[in-house]
């Protein structure tokens, strides 16, 4: 079965060997054929093969699906209150995340995959066709296996967070550290991809977080890191050093971090959400791209500090308040979550990609930027 999507006004590829040649890869008034659900030929409407099917796009823009590489989905509550007070004057250390983790632990198996999903078909909505999905509420090594299976429900980017906060049982450090890089991460490393660690002041240390690291590495996970939200400890040089997909924030970083990110296959990846919800100053964008470095956009969706879902707002806010290009900030959300994915499948819409793309209700991606707070996407189309 093929899938032929044509009149569309500007397909974004994200492949410079295709359109314009630019890291865009644009074509106008073009054409887009799926099949197998890969994508097996793009280029003029005028030139198009014949297909099964036939979707007449009619004008608008039509781009690869957004990659959302960092979200904290599995969660029960609210913390609502705590967003009042912080509007109202009160800063955020990262304190609420133990409200979080009680009324995860209380919720049942039902609650919270139906709350889940509900969240995940609102990114879907808004044109999310992959997420990342971390565990990190529970913090007893059943309960992050019952949130790992969860996050297993909804994507196979599912991350191991069990250093997400000190769990509330322990009142030695080096002892939940020591649980969390041992029996923890024994239990949970079936269950997951990646592991991550929130290492920042008032979190866990870079010496912490290496140990952590360094045993998921051992057993058989993918690394990823939180770093440079609320200070600089020194998250991003731990992130290079232990050659993570990406280190995640980054609002916090020097000249040197800048220069180390540049020379690895380590990828930024920028979280507006979260310096929208705490009022916080936003990490200036320009820097790392005129550093060489690679940038990702991603919700972060989480109930304390950036309950977003949407993508098309992550996009606004990043070229509003973050200096990035439109273009800019649609490939961080596509091509850029692939690479923090260490994935080549998604993000783009070359040859042979997974046809996973975006019609939107607009005649330009630049739409996403220009016309904010609406959702512009008029249809996802997530190949399986
Ligand atoms: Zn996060």
């Amino acid at each position: 079965m093929s899938t032929l999507y044509t009149n569309i006004g500007e397909l974004t590829t994200n492949d410079a060997r295709l359109g314009d040649a630019s890291a865009m890869g644009r074509l106008y008034n073009a054409a887009l054929v799926e099949e197998g659900g890969r994508v097996a030929w793009v280029g003029r409407a005028s030139d198009a093969p014949p297909a099964d099917q036939r979707v007449d796009c009619a004008g608008a823009a039509v781009l690869p699906g957004f990659v959302d590489s960092h979200t904290h989905l599995v969660f029960a509550g609210d913390r609502v209150d705590e967003f009042v007070a912080r509007m109202a004057g009160s800063p955020y250390d990262g304190g609420g995340i133990a409200s979080t983790i009680a009324a995860t632990r209380a919720a049942s198996r039902e609650e919270l995959l139906r709350a889940s999903l509900s969240r995940a078909g609102a990114l879907l909505a808004g044109g999310v066709t992959t997420l990342e999905v971390k565990s990190g509420y529970d913090l007893t090594l059943d309960g992050e296996v019952r949130l790992l299976e969860l996050a297993g429900a909804l994507t196979e980017e599912t991350t191991f967070l069990g250093a997400h906060a000190l769990a509330p049982e322990f009142d030695d450090r080096d002892e939940y550290v020591g649980f969390v890089a041992g029996a923890m991460t024994t239990a949970c490393a079936p269950h997951a991809r990646w592991a991550d660690v929130f290492c920042d002041r008032g979190a866990f240390s870079v010496d912490e977080a290496r140990h952590v690291l360094s045993s998921a590495r051992d057993a058989g996970l993918e690394l990823r890191l939180h770093g440079g939200q609320l200070a600089n400890v020194g998250a991003v040089g731990l992130a290079v050093e232990m050659d993570c997909a990406s280190v995640d924030h980054c609002t916090h970083v020097s000249e040197h971090d800048l220069a180390a990110l540049a020379g690895s296959s380590t990828v930024a990846t920028l979280l507006p959400g979260a310096e929208f919800s705490t009022r916080s100053a936003y990490p200036d964008a320009r820097r790392f791209l005129d550093a060489g470095v690679t940038l990702a956009l991603a919700t972060d969706c989480n109930p304390g500090t950036s309950y977003v879902t949407s993508m098309g707002f992550v996009i606004a806010l990043a070229v509003r308040e973050m200096g990035l290009s439109p273009d800019e900030a649609l490939y961080g959300a596509t091509r850029g979550g692939a690479v923090a994915l260490r994935r080549d499948d998604i993000g783009h819409l070359g040859l042979g990609a997974r046809a996973d793309l975006i019609v939107l209700d607009a005649p330009r991606a630049a739409y996403l930027a220009y016309r904010p707070g609406s959702n512009l996407v008029r249809t996802t189309v997530r190949s399986s």
